[in-house]
């Protein structure tokens, strides 16, 4: 059965989300921005909290972490690789590490490049992966630590996950990012359909996060650096999809 996932609004726009398993009972948390929200949705819904599965360092995504695992004994799963600066880690995984949630297999991803050391975790059972600040809704992590190369080879193992693939990324900038999106690949029809989309979407209040891996794969422009569209919008016909997506990545931080 796959699990139930919730999202969680918290700070002013970071996503967190909640795992939960039916028939067993237990419940995972995915980044701890801020507490307060996190505990009103478990108390809501009569869940206590299992594990706490950190994707990178940053403080918007940490910061509750010491708090939640003091009220709920949590267990901390986070990444080796930056355990000097994680919270302290109950579990450590790497890239290819595999572990259970329940009944259903969590398998970890390095997604390095906005920093290094960014982890997703791919729940084939549930078809979800939850990518934080690497895969986003219409964009990618800015590259605060790792380089255009590194944030390549992330997104192009992502993009390799089966389409129908829920992409649970950390960040309400859906909007901000469809807006730069279409300087880079302005013939994209579908990526036109979904900017208004975005638009009608937050107009209403709603949240943009997740998205599914097939719209991703269709109008995000750090995945699309390969096609004629976003080659030519940039002047590089032909051109290595690494250099074209370093110059996507590259316009973005000035837009
Ligand atoms: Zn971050
Ligand atoms: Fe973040």
């Amino acid at each position: 059965m796959p699990l139930e996932i919730i999202t969680i609004p918290c700070l002013t726009d970071n996503y967190a989300f909640l795992l939960h398993a039916p028939g067993s009972g237990l419940t995972a948390l995915v980044d701890a921005p801020e507490a307060a929200p996190i505990k009103a949705e478990l108390e809501k819904r009569g869940w206590t909290l299992d594990f706490i599965l950190i994707t990178h360092h940053h403080w918007d995504h940490v910061d509750a972490v010491e708090e939640l695992r003091d009220a709920y004994d949590a267990t901390v799963i986070g990444a080796q690789a930056d355990e000097h600066r994680l919270p302290a880690l109950d579990v450590k995984v790497k890239d290819g590490t595999t572990f259970s949630l329940s009944r259903e297999d969590v398998h970890v991803l390095d997604v390095s490049g906005h920093t290094i050391g960014h982890i997703a975790y791919y729940l084939p059972g549930s078809k979800s992966i939850f990518t934080a600040d690497s895969l986003m809704a219409l964009g990618c992590g800015r590259l605060f630590e790792g380089t255009p190369e590194q944030m390549h080879a992330s997104l192009t193992k992502l993009a390799a996950l089966p389409a129908n693939t829920i992409v649970y990324s950390g960040h309400e900038y859906t909007q901000s990012n469809g807006q730069f999106a279409l300087t880079v690949d302005p013939e994209n029809e579908a990526l036109h359909a979904r900017v208004k989309a975005v638009d009608e979407a937050r107009n209403r209040g709603e949240p943009t996060v997740p998205s599914k891996l097939s719209e991703e794969l269709q109008t995000n422009p750090y995945l699309r650096a390969h096609t004629k569209g976003v080659q030519q919008a940039v002047g590089m016909e032909g051109a290595d999809p690494v250099d074209v997506f370093t110059e996507v990545r590259r316009r973005k931080d000035s837009f």
